[in-house]
């Protein structure tokens, strides 16, 4: 997954977006860039690894000059990290710079890609991304939103897209609209960011939602839009309101601290736990579901996890053992808040089932006499094609293993998930015109022909 992040019209562009990406780190670790236009239509890029705070010191942010700038954070899969798959990509062309940054996964990438190649053209990364760049060069159009236009035309999947060419910034969102986008207005010009979130960090105001299909070109004279990409079914990806954005955002016109809260509420209504004592949640994602837990069902909330801040997602150990220490790095338990009390523990969602099964051996170590785990979403049974980072079939314990099975392997007295149904029905705008393809295996688009060299190559 990604987040992008970009400004028009501001002194100092590529401080702000600077600024927008701290607002964006949840959306990717593995690396940050920001690419800055100048009055002059110079484009400089500067990509580094890691986070948005150890790459962009101040002589750096500096050697970026111009009011366009457009932002990326980047976390995709262990084999892919390399600062070649950095973004926001930048290439020269006859006509002179192309920056994009890209939140999403283009499913047909390969198929694309292998076309190109045959006509020569070459690639200095295995991002999908770049596959939109070669074709947004190949253009014979003249308007920049007719050039991006082309080289969208065919591409299948899911795309948030920032692109500068010349003096144009262009937003746009693919006709599913699976990735949030939002547009936002500042004193001087415009800024357009994954989420929300991000627009306050730089006190822009938010105007709206770049809609699915629609390219929004930010020029001198203002924002215009068009609606050229073909029209389809919305399949909003409702895992955004789970567990991925933050719950000080809106997106897709909603809050996700209400849909979470409401998450929550729905769950202690369908999975209840009368003898319960207490509620905490696995922090941070799933604090807002186990407030509405608690508020439902008139148990007490306590603080019975504290999560190391400290510990970004890049601690990474292989080995069964190393797995273990991962949770206890990450995750204490408050002996004082769980000794001798049966607790209901919260989480957003179960992938693997290792971390889940740590924190419940920790729990119980901790003296928690019963522990009844609550899910604020269903089983996911099925790896993502469109931009989050799930783990193939084989990996997913709830692809594999029954709901009693899943309580035993975790080791608690009961386990509650939400159904399908009763997620879709408690997430704002809902229940249709969502994606819930890795909880119920109906996928928008056909899968991808070669899933593994996708997740290597994904643009996010
Ligand atoms: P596991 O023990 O592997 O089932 O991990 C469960 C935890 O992973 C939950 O606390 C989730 O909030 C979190 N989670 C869910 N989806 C993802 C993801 N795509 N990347 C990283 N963590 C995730």
């Amino acid at each position: 997954m990604c987040g992008i992040f970009g400004v028009y019209g501001a002194p100092n562009a590529a401080a702000m977006v600077h600024l927008g990406l701290y607002s964006l780190q949840h959306r990717g670790q593995e690396s940050a860039g920001i690419v800055a236009v100048d009055e002059t239509g110079i484009a400089k890029a500067r990509r580094s690894m890691g986070l948005v705070s150890d790459g962009f010191e101040e002589e750096i942010l500096a050697e970026l000059p111009g009011s366009i700038a457009l932002g990326h954070t980047r976390y995709s899969t262990a084999g892919s990290s390399t600062i070649e798959n950095a973004q926001p990509v930048l290439a020269r062309f006859r006509d002179g710079h192309i920056a994009l940054a890209h939140n999403g996964n283009i499913i047909n990438a390969s198929e694309l890609r292998r076309e190109l190649e045959n006509n020569g053209s070459i690639f200095s990364s295995t991002m999908d991304s770049e596959v939109l760049v070669h074709r947004i060069a190949r253009s014979s159009s003249i308007a920049p939103e007719d050039r991006l236009a082309d080289a969208l035309d065919g591409v299948e999947g899911a795309y948030c897209l920032l692109v500068a060419v010349g003096n144009s910034l262009m937003a746009a969102r693919d006709p599913r609209g699976w990735r949030p986008l939002v547009l936002g207005a500042t004193d001087s010009g415009y800024v357009v960011a994954s989420e929300t979130c991000a627009l306050d960090i730089v006190g822009a105001k938010y105007v709206r939602e770049v809609e699915p299909g629609e390219i929004v070109v930010i020029e001198r004279d203002g924002v215009r839009s068009v609606k050229v990409l073909p029209q389809k079914e919305a399949r909003r990806c409702v895992f955004e309101y789970v567990y991925f954005s933050r719950p000080d955002s809106r997106i897709f016109g909603g809050s996700v601290d209400r849909a979470r809260r409401e998450l929550g509420r729905r769950l202690a209504r369908d999975c209840p736990a009368p003898n319960a004592d207490l509620v905490f949640s696995v922090p941070d994602s799933a604090n807002a579901a186990a407030l509405g837990y608690a508020d439902e069902s008139g148990l007490p909330l306590e603080l019975a996890l504290i999560r190391n801040h400290y510990v970004g997602r890049t601690f990474i150990q292989p080995s069964q053992a190393g797995r273990d220490a991962k949770v206890k790095v990450k995750y204490n338990a408050v002996h004082e808040v769980l000794d001798g009390k049966s607790v209901v523990m919260v989480d957003d969602s179960i992938v693997r089932g290792t971390t889940t099964r740590g924190l419940v051996a920790m729990v119980r170590a901790a003296g928690a006499r019963e522990v009844h785990m609550r899910v604020s979403s269903a089983p996911i049974t099925g790896p993502c094609y469109y931009g989050i980072d799930t783990p193939s079939r084989e990996d997913l314990i709830a692809a594999n293993l029954s709901v009693d099975e899943i309580a035993k392997h975790i080791g608690v007295d009961s386990l509650g998930y939400l159904s399908i149904d009763g997620m879709l029905e408690s997430v704002p705008g809902g229940p249709k015109g969502f994606c819930h393809a890795c909880f119920s295996g109906d996928y928008p688009t056909p899968p991808p022909t070669d899933p593994n060299k996708l997740r290597f190559g994904c643009g996010c």
